[in-house]
């Protein structure tokens, strides 16, 4: 399992890759990451709350870069005139093999943590803007 997010405590980033669970602490602050972990996680990270805040819901979707997604098609556009609109082409499918291309990850509403590369994060339910804005509200 992948695991990134920001330290609780001292928003320091962390990231780490765990072939199985171990108690990890922040780099910086030296405070434990992971104080929610259940007993479920701690066995096969399952996700029955997020190991880092406890919060119950967690989602997943698509590890697509939107960021490098937009630049790429900023460019595709700015280019197309000089490429008869060859080059938007090109982005598109470009963009359409990305997002095939790239896994899950699962992401917590509430402290923003991802975890990727575990089989558990396919189980997750999709993202729900309703529990979004539920955690938005509560911050
Ligand atoms: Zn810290
Ligand atoms: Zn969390």
């Amino acid at each position: 399992m992948d695991f990134s997010s920001f330290c609780p405590h001292c928003q320091c980033f962390q990231e780490y890759t765990l072939p199985a669970f171990e108690e990890k602490a922040c780099q910086s602050c030296k405070n434990p990451l992971f104080p929610h972990a259940s007993d479920k996680f701690k066995e096969s990270f399952h996700f029955n709350q997020c190991p880092h805040c406890g919060a119950a819901h967690l989602y997943r979707q698509k590890d697509f870069n939107r960021k490098l997604g937009l630049i790429l098609l900023i460019l595709g556009i700015g280019m197309s005139f000089f490429t008869y609109g060859i080059s938007l082409l090109l982005v598109t499918v470009f963009d359409w093999f990305l997002y095939k291309r790239v896994g899950e990850v699962g992401c917590c509403y509430q402290c923003k943590s991802q975890f990727r590369n575990s089989p558990e994060v396919e189980k997750l339910p999709q993202f729900d803007l309703e529990l979004h804005d539920y955690y938005q509200n509560l911050s």
